[in-house]
């Protein structure tokens, strides 16, 4: 039994789903404490039951204390077994770090998977599925897995009701792969999506886009969503390069302007493009863990951030690898190994 506490580092969700994961795939139990300990409401939320109950159905797992609010959890896996599934969060959880949590683990199923999920899918403090498609999605794909990600509905806060649908074919040798530059730019764009908010909010968000970028029209498309999947906001900035791709999103927020959404996305993009590196701070900390499982990897990054320093904790905890984490000037570089026996 694998004893891990979750105020451990930057102290919030992701040591769970980390855990679950690679229980679920190495079939080794874990019993996690302080759940989300540095958190201002700790405990498992709906999101974090939702990913702790679909595990449990992906693998037959026996789970003690897992309730809402639970602080303590007991998460002892079975065979992983593909299929059709369908989860529901409720709320408008996200649906991606639930995906995320699942994904992985499906990979190493017998038979092909179709998982259903319904919650949020575009929200602040998650990877949009913009986000998982084209940038997390693309590496997976560098990696040997075929994973299709589908967008039926959005899904904002507060009210949630979005769907995604994902199909996974079993993989069970992850390719190890080296992200060190990003090349040449291939496209570049910025989409702002509206549901039920006046499209005023779109012309300004995108209007600041272009003029930080120096996009004309055709780079700044205005997605206006039918009203009864609002309210929301996304503004979402994709860029394309040879080797990677990278979504940086700004939501928009009741009492924010709308140019403030959208500096704000502009200032993260900035700092990518002046830090030189290969992928942004959040796509690195989710690739840790498929690279752990292929073996072994490489990228730079424009920051290494104190979620991607607790993920290779407790990937270490579960895999024979080590992580070779350097701060560089500009940016930082991680490297994970399989220590020689
Ligand atoms: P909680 O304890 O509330 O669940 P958490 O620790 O699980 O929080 P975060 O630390 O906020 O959640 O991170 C969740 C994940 O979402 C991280 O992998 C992070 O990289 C990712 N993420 C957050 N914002 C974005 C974004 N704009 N684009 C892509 N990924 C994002």
């Amino acid at each position: 039994m694998i004893e891990l506490d979750g105020a451990q580092g930057e102290g919030g969700g992701q040591i769970l789903r980390t855990a679950l994961t690679l229980s679920m795939i190495t079939g080794q139990p874990f019993r996690l404490t302080n759940i989300r300990a540095k958190r201002p409401k700790p405990g498992l939320m709906r999101q974090h039951l939702a990913a702790v109950q679909a595990s449990a159905q992906i693998c037959a797992a026996s789970l003690s204390q897992a309730e809402a609010g639970s602080q303590t959890l007991t998460f002892t896996p079975n065979t992983i077994k593909g299929g059709d599934y369908t989860f529901a969060i409720g709320t408008a959880g996200s649906c991606t770090l639930v995906l995320q949590t699942i994904l992985p683990a499906l990979l190493y199923a017998e038979v092909a998977s179709t998982v259903k999920i319904s919650g949020g899918t575009h929200n602040s403090m998650a990877p949009p599925v913009h986000f998982l498609q084209r940038a997390y999605g693309r590496v997976l794909e560098q990696m040997g897995a075929k994973v299709d990600i589908t967008l039926k509905r959005f899904g904002f806060y507060p009210a949630g009701g979005g769907e995604v649908v994902a199909t996974v074919e079993p993989c069970t040798q992850l390719k190890i792969i080296e992200l060190m530059e990003r090349g040449e730019r291939r496209n570049g764009f910025a989409e702002s999506f509206i549901a039920g908010v006046p499209a005023s909010v779109a012309t300004r968000e995108l209007g600041v886009i272009g003029l930080g970028m120096g996009w004309e029209e055709p780079q700044l498309l205005h997605r206006t969503l039918p009203g009864e999947q609002g309210p929301g906001n996304a503004l979402l900035l994709t860029l394309e390069h040879e080797h990677a791709t990278e979504v940086f999103a700004g939501f928009g927020e009741k009492s924010v302007r709308a140019e403030t959404v959208a500096k704000h996305v502009l200032q993260d993009v900035r700092d990518y493009i002046a830090s030189g590196a290969a992928i942004g701070e959040h796509l690195a900390d989710q690739l840790m863990l498929p690279m752990a499982l292929a073996g072994g990897g490489r990228f730079t990054t424009t920051r290494l951030s104190q979620h991607a320093l607790t993920n290779a904790e407790v990937i270490s905890r579960f895999l024979p690898v080590v992580f070779d984490l350097q701060e560089g000037e500009r940016f930082s570089t991680c490297t994970i190994l399989k220590p020689e026996i």
